[in-house]
């Protein structure tokens, strides 16, 4: 009778690392598919992005034209503060699950293949959801100052 008591503990504690396993093995996972198409370049060290976030140019401006492309990738959880650009930018969703929000709206869901095109001047923020990497081409207009940083989307901003 004490055997089997023991048994089913034992059991009950086997049950709950697998599932723990389960669950690390599924993060570690979406980090390896983070497949973000472009150069994934290097990791952005300045304070305009919470979190991890990876920057490469692709495209600089020159006369014929007058556009900026970088490819930007955020790990969960990371995104831009709240910023707006004066020359609007288009962003081209390339991989994982990620949020967009202009101020006032509601936050849009994000997907691969996904087109925003943010106005000029609108302000707004960009960044993978709380469990999947994100990946986006942003591009911008380089006849206008690129972009205005403003507040850091704070947690409670993110997860509404
Ligand atoms: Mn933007």
């Amino acid at each position: 009778m004490k055997n089997l008591k023991f048994i089913s503990i034992l059991s009950v504690l086997i049950f709950f690392a697998s599932i723990n396993k389960a669950n690390a093995q599924t993060e570690i996972n979406d980090s390896e598919k983070a497949d973000t198409l472009f150069e994934k370049g290097v990791k952005i060290a300045n304070d305009n992005f919470t979190g991890t976030a990876f920057l490469k140019m692709l495209v600089t401006n020159d006369d014929e034209n007058p556009i900026t492309i970088g490819n930007v990738t955020f790990e969960p959880g990371a995104r831009t503060k709240w910023h707006l650009h004066p020359g609007g930018q288009i962003l081209l969703v390339t991989d994982g699950v990620g949020y967009y929000q202009e101020k006032g709206q509601s936050k849009k869901i994000l997907h691969k293949g996904d087109v925003i095109k943010c106005p000029p001047n609108i302000e707004h923020w960009h960044g993978a959801s709380v469990d999947s990497h994100f990946s986006h081409l942003a591009i911008g207009n380089s006849d206008k100052e690129a972009v205005v940083w403003l507040l850091p989307v704070t947690d409670e901003e993110y997860r509404k």
